[in-house]
């Protein structure tokens, strides 16, 4: 996910160019490489260029009610600052960016977008994935799933919400 912005960091401020993504990335960063596909739009400001688009991608998650693997869709709202490390006409070393943890464009202005999908990526994850909203979970009694239907234990199934509040009545 490489754009080269040696043109765009000799433009004026505020050149926009807008870039169709279309690659496969290794967004969980274990090394299972996704589709990733959106538009970004690279705009020169003053110190840096600044990157915002919207991405689509997709990661295999564990269902934390009934223990299915599943792939679920993730929206991924770009939007960070790359800060060139070489001045583009004359080749100097630049200051390094003031904030820690900035994103750079490497010495050949190479700007790469992998490091930040992948974040985006970990963010973007719920912490408690469900392969559908009304998933039915594993039967606390015998441990079967029960979207595939009822499991077949004497006493009716009550979902785990309920039990919970059954407890504090
Ligand atoms: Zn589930
Ligand atoms: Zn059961």
């Amino acid at each position: 996910m490489q754009i080269n912005v040696s043109q765009l960091l000799q433009a004026p401020v505020g050149t926009e160019r807008d870039y169709q993504v279309s690659d496969v990335v290794d967004v969980a960063g274990d090394g299972n490489g996704r589709q990733v596909e959106g538009k970004v739009r690279l705009i020169r400001t003053p110190r840096s260029i600044l990157v915002k688009g919207g991405l689509s991608t997709d990661v295999e998650l564990t269902c934390s009610r009934c223990l299915s693997v599943f792939n679920a869709p993730l929206a991924l709202n770009v939007e960070d600052e790359y800060h060139p490390t070489v001045d583009v006409v004359s080749g100097t070393p630049l200051p390094p960016p003031e904030e820690p943890g900035s994103f750079t464009i490497d010495t050949h202005h190479i700007l790469d977008l992998t490091e930040a999908i992948r974040q985006y990526t970990l963010l973007a994850i719920p912490m408690k994935p469900v392969c559908r909203e009304d998933c039915a979970g594993l039967c606390q009694n015998c441990g079967e799933n029960l979207n595939q239907g009822p499991c077949g234990c004497p006493s009716p199934v009550t979902d785990p919400r309920w039990s919970e509040l059954t407890r504090l009545l």
